[in-house]
């Protein structure tokens, strides 16, 4: 079962994957890493990316979406994978649609926060590409560009609300719940 975690930049999705992951035996895919993984390694696609994540844009889709459906196609058949920072746009989303095993997208969870809590979570985190100006065009960004899949989602019945502004536990169990839902849900005959 593939869920995929949205929300805006700093949210603590990552965070929260990870830890999910880690506590219940999921996969945990984070594009975001994955390109900085490229970025250190110095390689060709680390160095075409480097220029958009230094300035808060958005990597190139096909770029994404191969790095993507290469994962999704090696993944065990009973695996939950958590997609976290992936897909960030409608073409991505709709490349997903078509990279996944027929019905194995089965939740979007939607991570919220003001974006007082946004911007001051990411100020904080002190990454290179975490300076006040790039994490307000990222937000933009986001905004804009990202934003649109929670009604593409949410049309699909595949949206799940998590309200994010709260510690790290309480959102924990509600993703538990979220992911057991789907996963204890007959099979369709
Ligand atoms: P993240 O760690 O998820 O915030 O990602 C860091 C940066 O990597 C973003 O600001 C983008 O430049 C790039 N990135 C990560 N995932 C994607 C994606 N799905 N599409 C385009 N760019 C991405």
């Amino acid at each position: 079962m593939i869920a995929i975690l949205l929300g805006a930049p700093g949210v603590g999705k990552g965070t929260q994957a990870a830890l999910a992951a880690e506590r219940h035996g999921w996969t945990h895919l984070s594009t975001g890493d994955l390109l900085r993984e490229e970025v250190a390694a110095g390689s060709a696609l680390g160095q075409e990316a480097k220029a958009f994540m230094d300035r808060g844009d958005l990597v190139p889709d096909q770029v994404m979406v191969n790095m993507v459906a290469e994962r999704i196609a090696a993944l065990p058949k009973d695996s939950v994978l958590l997609l976290d920072g992936f897909p960030r746009s409608l073409p991505q989303a709709r490349a997903l649609e078509a990279a996944a095993p027929s019905g194995s997208l089965g939740l979007a969870l939607y991570f919220t926060a003001s974006d007082e809590v946004l911007t001051a979570r990411l100020l904080g985190r002190g990454r290179k590409d975490d300076t006040l100006e790039v994490i307000q065009h990222r937000l933009s960004v986001y905004r804009e560009t990202t934003e649109p899949l929670v009604a593409f989602y949410r049309d699909r019945g595949l949206l799940r609300e998590i309200e994010s502004d709260r510690e790290v536990d309480g959102i924990q169990k509600d993703v538990l719940d979220a992911v057991s839902a789907v996963l204890e849900r007959p099979e369709p005959a």
